[in-house]
């Protein structure tokens, strides 16, 4: 599942490069050249992961930083720092306000793409594309496989997002509207009942493997994906 990352950098050279170097890692990369663009798309779209510059005209990052990570809309959403500031100072400044790490210009497409990584495996596991296993059942985001017990496994792409998320979220509880946030995504007009659905749609295909009961329903709450039959 390919990640939203909003883009926020001034010098259209260096945007140019870090979307071009999105894009090829596979996500979608959304521009701004300010803050106030920035917050005019996030009106729109909430990304999955902001790469933002420290230097820039009007609002600089490490304000806007403080702004994110103090609303409640915004607060979950990842940040890489971009700067061509390199002392410790800085760092643990822009680190203080929340950004869960912090790249250096110039930078290496190589090292960028390892920092995006590491901060989606950390922080949005269902964004990357890691393989996974639970229990004998098979997901692979990069084929769009699922199998279990030597069977393979058809799923919608809807099934598919909601599997790899539960995968990737296990042991916890999921109420119907998170799970409308990071399955369907904000700002999507669906009912309640749809998650439900698909639901039903996902254990039916599971029970192909036998995995249907990894599925559970806590009542009055929401959905879990749990290995602990109790
Ligand atoms: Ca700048």
């Amino acid at each position: 599942m390919p990640a939203n990352i909003l883009v926020v950098e001034d010098e259209p050279a260096i945007q140019e490069l870090l979307a071009l170097n999105i894009t090829q890692a596979g996500h979608n990369a959304i521009r701004a050249l300010s803050v106030e663009i920035a917050q005019n798309l996030m009106r729109e779209t909430i990304p999955d992961l902001i790469l933002l510059d420290w230097m820039l005209p009007g609002m600089n990052g490490l304000e806007f930083a403080r702004k994110l990570k103090s609303d409640p809309q915004t607060k979950s959403i990842p940040i890489i720092m971009l700067t061509a500031r390199g002392d410790e100072y800085d760092k643990v400044r822009g680190l203080e306000v929340g950004a869960d790490d912090y790249v250096t210009k110039p930078f290496s497409p190589r090292e960028l793409n390892a920092r995006i990584k590491a901060v989606l495996r950390r922080r949005a596991p269902q964004m990357t594309d890691d393989p996974i296993e639970v229990s004998g059942l098979h997901l692979d985001p990069s084929t769009h496989r699922v199998s279990g017990n030597q069977r393979n496994i058809d799923l919608g792409p809807t099934e598919f997002r909601l599997l790899h998320f539960f995968m990737t979220n296990a042991e916890r509880v999921h109420t119907r509207s998170q799970l409308l946030d990071k399955v369907w995504g904000d700002r999507v007009f669906v009912e309640d009942r749809t998650v439900d659905v698909h639901i039903r749609r996902l254990r039916n295909a599971l029970a192909v493997s036998g995995h249907e009961d990894l599925i559970q329903t806590v009542r009055g709450a929401g959905y879990r994906f749990s290995i602990n039959n109790d």
